[in-house]
């Protein structure tokens, strides 16, 4: 589904040039579940923004379902960037004071033919449709993780990136917010997670290991912690 061959970008400040990605050629088959590890400063959400059509690369290639992303006009980007990817942040980025189900609707509000079930449906995969009246403020971490997840998903994108998904959450709440991405990854979801946390890192099928910008090491993850799913609903 996506290949990136030789890839670099560079960030140019009043003639100053930081180079931040180096020659990086990854390929990541439709229904994997990767993690993309590194220090801070590496360049995790550098490539996590080349890779959702949010930034360009300064060199080489990204191709995504066969096409030549450099090519593609800045309407299908934008098409792109609303419907075949979905995200969760560390920092969740909801509205507040707006309910749960505004909140996860928030994707179909572009779209054409928008159908609110899928709002319902969303919502019930990550086990809060007994939440969604409630204002995005009411909600604990990782229930507003839930809900940023859900946003994610409403559209049915091609991948979910998660970048420090379980970040600002405790390790019980971590823990079931790895347990939806794996249910979600089963279902046929790919994922891209990014994280510097060996640990949540261990939840994914393979880990890329990046420093300073380049690809150090890339592998089939061979003990995946399983995340237990405790119960969601209180
Ligand atoms: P990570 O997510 O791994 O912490 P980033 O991709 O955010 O790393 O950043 C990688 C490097 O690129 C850092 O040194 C950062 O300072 C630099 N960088 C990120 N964005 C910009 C920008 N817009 N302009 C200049 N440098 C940037
Ligand atoms: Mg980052």
């Amino acid at each position: 589904m996506i290949e990136l061959i030789n890839l670099n970008k560079d960030y140019t400040n009043e003639e100053v040039v930081t180079p931040v990605l180096h020659d990086i050629n990854l390929k990541i088959a439709k229904g994997d579940f990767l993690a993309i590890m590194g220090p801070s400063g590496s360049g995790k959400s550098t490539l996590m923004h080349i890779l959702s059509f949010l930034d360009t690369p300064t060199s080489g290639k990204y191709i995504f379902q066969g096409k030549d992303v450099s090519s593609l006009k800045d309407e299908t980007l934008a098409t792109y960037r609303n419907q075949k990817v979905g995200f969760v942040f560390q920092s969740f980025n909801l509205l507040p004071k707006t309910s749960v189900w505004e909140n996860v609707r928030l994707p179909l509000l572009y779209a054409k033919d928008a159908d609110e079930k899928k709002v319902d449906q969303a919502i019930a995969s990550v086990e809060l449709t007994h939440r969604a009246k409630y204002l995005s403020n009411q909600l604990s971490g990782g229930e507003k993780q839930r809900v940023a997840i859900a946003r994610a998903l409403v559209n049915n994108p091609d991948i979910i990136f998660a970048d420090e998904p379980t970040g600002n959450l405790d390790s019980r709440s971590g823990t079931q917010i790895m347990a939806i991405l794996q249910k979600l990854n089963a279902e046929g979801h790919t994922i891209i997670l990014v994280t510097h946390e060996t640990n949540t890192a261990k939840h994914a099928k393979r880990i890329v290991r990046i420093k300073d910008g380049e690809i150090v090491s890339d592998e089939k993850n061979d003990d995946q912690i399983i995340a237990e799913r405790t119960k969601l609903v209180k």
